[in-house]
């Protein structure tokens, strides 16, 4: 029987990825700003980023046609290098976050302590079939391990957020969660960027995209508050509910809903996990588009496809 490489290969992704997270000179800041007790809850989106982001490099560097038997990801192989490395970064995510949790009640008088979050197994095991799917090319299977990688990290501490803004809101604390677009993200998040109260923040509000590096954070005041007359509303109630209706076809529909309407369907097109490389490819050739020009491209693209059949 061959040896197993798996603890080998473990150990050359955690030291890979130690020594970059040594090297980041971010989180060396946010670790820094816990320990002079200035640290903020963006620290805590930023600290979960950038552990994706040396965990991305440090399994992508180690895991090659070269350290891989056959040059094959087998299943048994992500599964058991992805999914601890991830959840260490989930671990760690959490940590930190209780971290600067502590510092913020603390000013604001707050003796709650904090939640973890669950490890959200499915999703990761989503991940793992997707990159060990039946017939998938080296090439395809590591590309899992590239955007996702950070995309999955950056979830960890969006669940932190969800979690405990609800158990606060739960014991009666007035809680509003906040979404701050990324420089350069989509007009979809754009939309979505505001201050909301919890019972009232849309649906959306913890959802991201590939390549979304948005942040989403949460605030607690010590006092409950009453929702209905103290709404803060960065999106009016309208603007909510159209949003809600954009997705509906049979309407007559403005300019501006129309290029909604593309970044719906761009942001459908960007959460599929179904996409080969060629999709992918084609996804950022549409991300750097402005709505319109979407729009007019997704149009021809689907009159192409129509007339080739
Ligand atoms: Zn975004």
């Amino acid at each position: 029987m061959a040896t197993d490489v798996v603890p080998v290969l473990n150990e050359r992704i955690q030291t890979s990825f130690q020594s970059g997270v040594m090297k980041d000179r971010r989180i060396a800041q946010i670790t820094k700003r816990i320990r002079d007790g200035t640290a903020t809850m963006t620290d805590g989106h930023d600290y979960a980023e950038r552990l994706g982001e040396n965990l991305s490099r440090a399994l992508t560097s180690n895991l090659t046609a070269e350290t891989l038997p056959d040059g094959k990801l087998y299943y048994n192989i992500a599964k058991r290098t992805v999914t601890p490395a991830l959840q260490n970064n989930y671990e760690l995510t959490n940590e930190v976050a209780a971290d600067i949790q502590k510092i913020i009640d603390k000013d604001a008088g707050i003796g709650l302590g904090a939640v973890k979050a669950d490890f959200p197994e499915e999703r990761v095991q989503g991940l793992i079939d997707m990159m060990t799917k039946e017939g998938i090319s080296l090439e395809d299977a590591l590309a899992w391990l590239d955007e996702p990688i950070i995309n999955n990290s950056e979830a960890f501490f969006d669940d932190y957020v969800k979690e405990n803004a609800k158990v606060r809101n739960d014991v009666g604390l007035k809680a509003t969660i906040t979404r701050e677009v990324a420089f350069n993200c989509c007009d979809w998040c754009a939309e979505l960027a505001g201050t909301y109260d919890y019972d009232k923040a849309p649906p959306d509000i913890y959802k991201r995209h590939k390549y979304c590096r948005c942040i989403v954070t949460y605030k607690c005041g010590r006092k409950a508050q009453n929702v209905w007359t103290k709404r803060q509303w960065e999106s009016s109630p309208e603007q909510i509910e159209e949003r809600k209706k954009a997705g509906e076809p049979s309407r007559v529909i403005s300019a501006a809903e129309r290029a909604e309407q593309a970044n719906l369907i761009y942001r459908d097109m960007v959460t599929s996990t179904m996409e080969s490389k060629d999709q992918r490819k084609n996804n950022r050739k549409y991300k750097r588009m402005k709505p319109e020009e979407r729009l007019s491209a997704y149009e021809k693209a689907k009159e192409k496809r129509t007339s080739g059949r």
